[in-house]
């Protein structure tokens, strides 16, 4: 017999569990300190699910384009494109947090000891030699272990060349990949249905730990990283059309529905499949899609990149710990380059800022003070991270002369114009 009632969505969900967590944290403050845990479950399942998924999805993007010139000449093309565009979203992320000051003035004391700690740990230089050379893994078993998503994609990229390289020996390979992604992105969806209760448990957490007076630097969080976030996609949008001579407004409306799909379900891996078919219906060949929108995924992730940084910064914040425009800017590098491993998956960004404020020694609790609001900035960064991914897919077809300004405004008209 069906139930008349249905359930409401996931995003819905979550939002409940968000409001019943601050209450129930606010209402009993003794019980909320110990749910914890299962805030950190969640997470660790996060976390479980992406080291499966990035490697599948990866030797799938690259042995499954068969030309190899081609896949040489579109990487090249595609890695200078991710770089410019992850750089500046670093840097729009930085930029805006120390103008608009979100963490600051919030009452956290965290004892002197942790904030010399983590001011020193920010002091130290990273040796660009060692960090260049720690990306290529020994033992690839290691890195699987380890969740090291740069030493994994490293790997990848060979792995996924030699596949394609042996031909039809190497289609059982990819048809595996397949299998296991599919069955990575299914055991996603178990994950999440989870994640109502893992943001109730952090934000009760959260708020009997700290009081309800964090939530409005929280919201100042929020509209900081959708201001920031909204600067870059202007600017993004921008310098696109000035390079092409078409109008990038109409490849946003041409994505629109992928737009909505990453925005609410905060997965651009949600939003893969109809963002590939709306770029094909702009004329971009098949070949070019694939291998781009794949690859981006794990290189250029815009929004979770300006995010990340925006997200250490304000760590930083409330804590009060001073960090100069030096340790800042070392942030950044670091950021670049670990950064590419994120996975489009719900929540992904949000380890690696974890990572990484554990590199740097900022309190592991600025973290979890995050997290409660975390799949709000999730939606934000999503829709950035599928935006970023077409806008670029689109540019290296220019780039390739797959496509011209004629063709694209034929496809346009023919395809997305009313
Ligand atoms: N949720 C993001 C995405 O799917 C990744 C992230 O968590 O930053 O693109």
């Amino acid at each position: 017999m069906k139930s008349k009632r249905r359930m409401p969505g996931l995003s819905t969900q979550i939002l409940i569990g968000l409001i019943l967590g601050a209450v129930f944290g606010y209402f009993f403050p003794e019980i909320g300190k110990n749910l914890k845990p299962f805030g950190d479950g969640f997470i660790r399942m996060i976390k479980m699910i992406i080291v499966p998924l990035i490697f599948s999805t990866l030797i799938m993007g690259i042995a499954g384009t068969g030309d190899f010139k081609k896949l040489g000449r579109l990487g090249g093309k595609a890695i200078i494109w991710f770089e410019l565009a992850t750089t500046v979203a670093l840097f729009i992320g930085l930029v805006v947090m120390n103008i608009v000051h979100p963490g600051v003035g919030v009452n956290i004391s965290v004892s002197a000891d942790a904030g010399a700690q983590a001011a020193e740990a920010a002091h130290k230089t990273v040796n660009m030699v060692d960090y260049v050379l720690s990306i290529i893994p020994t033992n690839i078993i290691d890195a699987f272990a380890r969740s090291d998503m740069l030493e994994i994609i490293f790997f990848a990229c060979f792995f996924g060349v030699g596949v394609a390289h042996i031909g039809k020996g190497g289609e059982q390979i990819v048809s595996l990949c397949r299998s296991v992604a599919a069955v990575m992105f299914k055991v996603t969806g178990y994950v999440m249905s989870l994640a109502p209760i893992g943001v109730f448990a952090m934000i009760a957490y959260t708020v009997s730990s700290f009081g309800i007076g964090m939530m409005i630097p929280l919201g100042k969080l929020i509209l900081s990283l959708l201001f920031a976030t909204l600067l870059f996609v202007v600017i993004l949008l921008s310098v696109a059309s000035a390079l092409t001579h078409v109008n990038f407004f109409h490849v946003i409306k041409a994505i629109k529905a992928a737009l909505l799909l990453s925005f609410s379900t905060a997965s651009s891996e949600a939003a893969l499949p109809i963002a590939m078919q709306h770029l094909e219906k702009l004329g971009i060949s098949k070949s070019i899609v694939t291998f781009i929108m794949p690859t981006g995924y794990s290189f250029n992730l815009d929004g979770s990149t300006l995010y990340s940084s925006a997200a250490i910064l304000f760590i930083a914040q409330i804590y009060g710990i001073p960090l100069s425009i030096g340790q800042q800017l070392l942030i950044m590098v670091t950021l670049m380059l670990s950064t590419k491993g994120i996975a489009g998956v719900p929540g992904a960004g949000f380890i690696i800022v974890a990572a990484t404020a554990t590199a740097f020694n900022l309190p592991a609790e600025g973290v979890a003070i995050i997290l409660g609001i975390d799949r709000i900035l999730d939606m934000i960064r999503t829709t950035c991270n599928v935006c970023g991914n077409c806008v670029a897919t689109v540019i290296v077809a220019f780039w390739e002369k797959d496509i011209t300004k004629e063709s694209f405004q034929k496809a346009y008209t023919e395809n997305f114009q009313l």
